[in-house]
């Protein structure tokens, strides 16, 4: 079962990654995990990647492929895997084809989890804090008691640039731009399915697991 999660931020694929490795029993393979553990052990391409990282530049597509290959080979994966946050571009996209047809291996869906984005900023957008204790507040998820107000000492909510619709807003299409060749490339390849995360949690994994019991 190889499998690769994509969707937007807020699209709760951390929710759903958690539940699909639990019930499946394969590893969770996120980037950056794979780029801390690979520095942690001091591996070339970790010292590589590290260099990078501590100049503030982007790790190469050529190191990040290198790490994922490692961590590809490695015994746990002999079931499957379930990739997060690779790839993050078409190139890399590319690479992981390449690379799963040297280790005799495809991917067998990719799963999308979809949401709308008017509903991406409402969940983003949301969130409140408190500038005295801290205490964080979402509008519709966990509201104050009184709109605007901290529960615990009454200080006026702030909301932080980032959490603004329209910072939200910029963040997402940026993202949605990014996203879009890859989810072409995988569709191309018919391995794309989208699913429905605009619904609770519990759903959206039902129709998760309905797919992936098709593998079964
Ligand atoms: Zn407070």
């Amino acid at each position: 079962m190889n499998l690769i999660l994509m969707g937007l931020p807020g699209a709760g694929k951390g929710t759903q990654a958690e539940k699909i490795v639990d019930k499946y029993s394969i590893p969770h393979i996120s980037t950056g995990d794979m780029f801390r553990a690979a520095i942690k052990e001091g591996t070339e391409l970790g010292r590589e990647a590290k260099a990078y990282m501590d100049q503030g530049k982007l790790v190469p597509d050529e190191v990040t492929i290198g790490i994922v290959r490692d961590r590809l080979g490695q015994d746990d994966t002999n079931n499957g895997f379930l990739l997060d946050g690779f790839p993050r571009t078409l190139a890399q996209a590319e690479a992981l084809d390449a690379l799963l047809d040297e280790l005799n291996a495809n991917v067998d869906y990719v799963l999308h989890v979809e949401v709308p984005q008017e509903k991406l900023v409402e969940r983003l957008s949301g969130r409140w804090v408190c500038p005295t204790c801290g205490t964080t507040y979402h509008t519709v998820y966990n509201p104050p008691k009184e709109e605007g107000v901290c529960d615990k000492d009454g200080t006026a909510l702030i909301q932080r640039d980032d959490d603004k619709p329209e910072t939200v807003k910029k963040r997402l299409e940026v993202n949605i731009e990014q996203q879009k060749p890859i989810l072409d490339f995988y569709n191309d390849k018919g391995y794309l399915v989208t699913v429905n995360g605009d619904q609770a949690i519990d759903q959206v994994f039902h129709d998760i697991d309905q797919r992936l019991n098709n593998l079964r």
